[in-house]
């Protein structure tokens, strides 16, 4: 008999005996604060999926030998809830985070688990905190599912128990402004046949020395390359996408591809598919090298760059510093205080109309 899976159903819930107070929106910082509740859903090889469970937002009880604890085995997305004019809070295409999340955990031997059916649960945990989404536009519910190894065991084979949990914070609008890159030729985030395309806590630690390298010496943010031709990846913990004019004179919005090495994003799939839609100009998932960018900087041919993730959504780039040398990326040359591009700004729009309910689409998804 196949064991149990995740079972909505059996969501059990015990309530906080003591509701936060909501902090002043003006105050809220990513990151920090989070809501009244946690859900928390737990699995053994031998019973399969307990009964979820949402209980107050507290510090978990694990055992120190844990394999979260001493091979990283943790998997994790990132994804928001909005509230709309109307009062109602929707998901974005959470489908693609709860596919993500499932494609990240196999990878660490992690069990499988009913996408649908846990989606079904975060949707009642953020029905249950959603006071603490502030109704003004910009503001977000953020929501951190975590999948973690628990069976204490040093052996190095695979985590026989695994607990899946999800927490929430509300997060103020992001405070757009442009950000300075630092094409890092030293360190590599990822490469072929490594993790860099699934969402796993070993990838990010790794990344903390160099990014605050970086943050040390007045930059944002990592460009990150790889290889010897300097092929351009990612940036900090976006997608990045140029767009430009190529040398055969074809207006182009360019990212790269999903070959292993760039983190699939939800905000990447839909700023492309956003684009493709209107048709025009042409939007291309391929390769591009640093030399190729720099080449189309000198050449003129060079109109935007931008980070793409569900964070700031999409933030232009005003800055690269590549091989000594600092490049000024247009932004915006009709408007020298332009914090947005005039497509990074479209995109900007567009995505958050849907994200915020004034644009009917299927993305959007009600609680
Ligand atoms: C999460 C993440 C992204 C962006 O993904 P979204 O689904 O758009 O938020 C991009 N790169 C890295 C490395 C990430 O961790």
């Amino acid at each position: 008999m196949a064991l149990p899976n995740i079972d909505a159903s059996k969501l059990t819930k015990t309530l906080t005996t003591a509701p936060k107070e909501l902090a002043d929106p003006k105050t809220l910082t990513f990151g920090k604060g989070f809501t009244d509740h946690m859900l928390c859903i737990k699995y053994t090889e031998d019973g399969g999926w307990e009964a979820p469970e949402i209980k107050p937002y507290g510090p978990l009880e694990i055992d120190p030998a844990a394999f979260v604890l001493n091979y990283s085995v943790e998997a994790f997305e990132g994804m928001k809830a909005y509230r709309a004019a109307d009062g109602t809070v929707n998901l974005f295409r959470p489908e693609m985070n709860m596919k993500r999340l499932s494609t990240s955990s196999q990878r660490l031997m992690l069990p499988e688990f009913d996408q649908k059916q846990f989606l079904q649960c975060i949707k009642e945990l953020v029905a249950l905190d959603e006071r603490f989404i502030p109704a003004e536009h910009g503001y977000s519910l953020y929501i951190r599912p975590n999948f973690i190894g628990t069976e204490p065991n040093l052996n190095l084979k695979y985590s026989r128990e695994a607990l899946l949990y999800v927490y929430m914070a509300p997060v103020g609008p992001y405070f757009p402004r442009t950000v300075k890159l630092l094409a890092n030729t030293a360190d590599v985030r990822a490469w072929p046949g490594g993790v860099g395309s699934f969402k796993v806590g070993g990838n990010y630690a790794p990344a903390l020395r160099p990014t605050m390298d970086v943050i040390k010496s007045g930059y944002d943010q990592i460009l990150w390359l790889l290889g010897d031709d300097h092929y351009v990846t990612e940036v900090g913990t976006m997608n990045f996408f140029i767009f430009w004019t190529t040398p055969e004179g074809e207006k182009e919005l360019v990212t790269a591809p999903l070959d292993g090495i760039i983190l699939p994003g939800v905000t990447r799939d839909s700023l492309l598919a956003l684009a493709r839609g209107w048709g025009e100009f042409k939007v291309s998932e391929r390769k591009v090298t640093m030399p190729e960018l720099v080449a189309a900087l000198a050449e003129g041919r060079l109109i935007e760059a931008f980070g793409a993730g569900t964070a700031c959504v999409v933030c232009s780039v005003s800055t690269v510093l590549y091989e000594g040398a600092d490049y000024q990326i247009p932004v915006d040359p009709a408007n020298p205080d332009a914090v947005y591009g005039p497509l990074a700004g479209r995109l900007h729009r567009e995505l958050l109309d849907i994200q915020y309910g004034k644009t009917p689409s299927p993305w959007t998804v009600p609680v």
